[in-house]
């Protein structure tokens, strides 16, 4: 190599530019959907081939390409968004570097096809990275599209970094997501090779839009929020603290249209739901922040998935306000742990099937001390006893938690503790428990202790949840499952964790599976440890509607004493609520 400087070619120059942006077909769709809505489309058509490794093509019905300008706009740095720099400050478009399909025309084939509202016909440029592209006329309707085949076929280097079809396919759901719950006013169609992955029609009202995208839980367990303060609004859905998952994975947040990922605002939704979230688990929302172009700079990364504010802390502290009084306004149908008002109980208890959003905002994380104690006090120093009714003496020392009376409706645990009345929701519990003993094992590093099945359990999954299982066998065998791979999509399950009892092998290893697939890559395996625990765990425990004995009840009493987070079951529900004598005296007008 001769040590003389020379300029690179615009193609080496695209390529390098082309490590930046184009990382796997995912990323074409990102930059391929955001031309389309920059374009001004009201409906999104996107179709990809084996995960988009073999093609990807949007189809879009928006303002088109002229003719004239097909050819610059597969070239570098040639855009229609900005003309100068100054524009650079306050940028309105997704796009504005002019860089992507030019990246990707170095990286793969790209055929672009369009029609302005003008044009007599529609025109095609084709580029395959041998010689000049051609430009020809075709028959297209207005707007434009736009496929990519082939991706890295000329960098083989980089093809070695796709991953399985299935993971390819999940990058491209998950992106294509993304951009259609940003833009609820435009129609999207995300196929894959014969399949619709997603139709969500344009002009439906919002959340039913957001429902087509996430599902119906998310709607169902939606907030809405609306605030605007000093130029700055934020809009959109939070998710009740109860309907939160395992994995951060339905977080989504739009500056001005534009996806996001940006530390202060996750900071900020953290910090709001600090107080109602169970560790570990991770809220659901769609937030849309709008505020002057110019008070974000969206030009700090190749992809642009971070900003920067210029008032970073205002941007902040707004959001955490929003959301701290929305999920507190919450508060009247909330009762649990430690809520001992009447009113608070009172909600619970109301409904046939107690609707609960999680733990009140002032649970005491102690809750036993304030069970036993605060309550005696209390009552003590009352000084209008009426003596015809003298009030109720806690005698002896109670356990917290006090011992078991009965059950009711083989779903609750009732209780007598020194305070008054104890209600336990059995399974949760009993699943809190499960978890903590599993999470200590492990803690201490020993394996789960195994119970042989008597029948091993045969059950037949994907292809890809066998292999799944196959590569993490030892895994799973130190989490107290044992299996055997006994066909291309067959498994066989020879052992379940001893403290799981009597569960249903084939059910409990199916959400396993569904765990690990999510979080699967060996990186995250500490963190999908702990879900792949809980699930068992909830699995494992008793379900409502189990006939205990009162020596049962008092044994599961006791578990939770000594028990982690015994105030709540591993979905951040409260496991148990206390009725004080104090608030039963007080509904019966005793000692009035
Ligand atoms: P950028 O979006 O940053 O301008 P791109 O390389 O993504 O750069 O696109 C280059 C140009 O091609 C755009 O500025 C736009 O004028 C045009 N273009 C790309 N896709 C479309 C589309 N779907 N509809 C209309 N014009 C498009
Ligand atoms: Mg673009």
């Amino acid at each position: 190599m001769s040590n003389r400087i020379k300029p690179l070619t615009a193609f080496v120059a695209n390529q390098i530019a082309a490590g930046e942006v184009v990382e796997r077909p995912a990323s074409v769709i990102k930059e391929l959907i955001e031309n389309s809505l920059d374009a001004g489309a009201r409906r999104i058509q996107v179709w990809v081939e084996q995960g988009g490794v073999k093609r990807v093509r949007v189809a879009d019905d928006g303002a088109g390409i002229d003719a004239d300008d097909l050819a610059l706009a597969l070239s570098p740095h040639a855009t229609s968004k900005i003309a100068t720099a100054d524009d650079l400050d306050g940028v309105a478009s997704l796009g504005f570097r002019g860089e992507a399909l030019a990246s990707i025309a170095s990286v793969a084939k790209v055929s672009l096809a369009s029609r302005t509202d003008d044009a007599a016909s529609g025109w095609r440029i084709q580029s395959n990275g041998a010689g000049e592209p051609v430009v020809e006329p075709i028959a297209h309707p207005r707007g434009t599209t736009v496929e990519v085949s082939d991706l890295f076929y000329n960098t083989p280097a980089r093809r070695k970094f796709l991953k399985s079809e299935r993971t390819e396919l999940a990058h491209v759901d998950d992106i294509a997501t993304r951009l259609a719950l940003g833009r609820l006013d435009v129609e999207f169609d995300i196929r894959s090779g014969g399949t619709t992955l997603h139709l969500a029609a344009a002009g439906a009202d919002g959340l039913r839009r957001v429902a087509q995208l996430l599902g119906d839980g998310f709607a169902e367990a939606a907030v809405p929020i609306d605030e605007a303060y000093g130029g700055l609004r934020l809009h959109g859905w939070v998710g009740l603290p109860t309907h939160s998952r395992a994995h951060a994975d339905q977080q989504f947040f739009y500056v001005n249209g534009r996806s996001v990922k940006d530390r202060i605002v996750g900071h900020a939704v953290k910090q709001a739901y600090r107080d109602v979230l169970f560790h570990g688990r991770h809220p659901v929302f769609v937030l849309y922040l709008e505020l002057d172009a110019r008070q974000v700079d969206v030009n700090v990364h190749p992809t642009k998935y971070e900003v920067r504010f210029r008032d970073a802390r205002g941007v902040r502290d707004f959001v955490f306000g929003t959301l701290n009084r929305a999920l507190r306004d919450l508060r009247p149908q909330s009762g649990g742990v430690g809520a001992t008002t009447a009113q608070a109980t009172g909600a619970r208890y109301d409904a046939p099937v107690a609707r609960t959003i999680g733990l009140p905002l002032d649970a005491p994380t102690e809750p036993f001390d304030l069970l036993r104690r605060e309550a005696l006090v209390q009552r003590q120093a009352r000084s209008h006893v009426d003596e015809a009714h003298p009030p109720y003496v806690p005698t002896g020392s109670t356990p917290p938690l006090g011992y078991a009376v009965g059950q009711l409706h083989d779903v609750y645990i009732l209780a007598q503790n020194e305070s008054g009345l104890v209600v336990v929701d059995m399974h949760a519990a009993h699943e809190r428990i499960t978890y903590e003993k599993m999470k200590a094992a492990r803690a201490r590093n020993e394996s789960i202790r195994q119970q042989r099945l008597l029948i091993p359990v045969t059950i037949d999954v994907s292809r890809a949840d066998a292999e799944l299982a196959d590569e993490k066998r030892e895994w799973l065998a130190s989490l107290g499952i044992e299996i055997d791979r006994a066909g291309p999509t067959r498994l066989v399950v020879r052992a379940i964790p001893a403290l799981l009892g009597t569960s249903d092998a084939a059910n409990l290893l199916g959400d396993v599976l569904a765990d690990l697939a999510e979080g699967g890559a060996s990186d995250r395996i500490r963190h999908s440890e702990d879900d792949v625990l809980a699930t068992m765990a909830c699995h494992g425990s008793i379900r409502a509607h189990r006939k205990l004995t009162i020596a049962e009840m008092n044994a599961l009493l006791r578990e939770m004493e000594v028990t982690e987070n015994a105030g709540q079951c591993n979905h951040g529900r409260p496991t148990y609520v206390v009725q004080s004598m104090t608030d039963l005296d007080q509904r019966f007008l005793r000692g009035r």
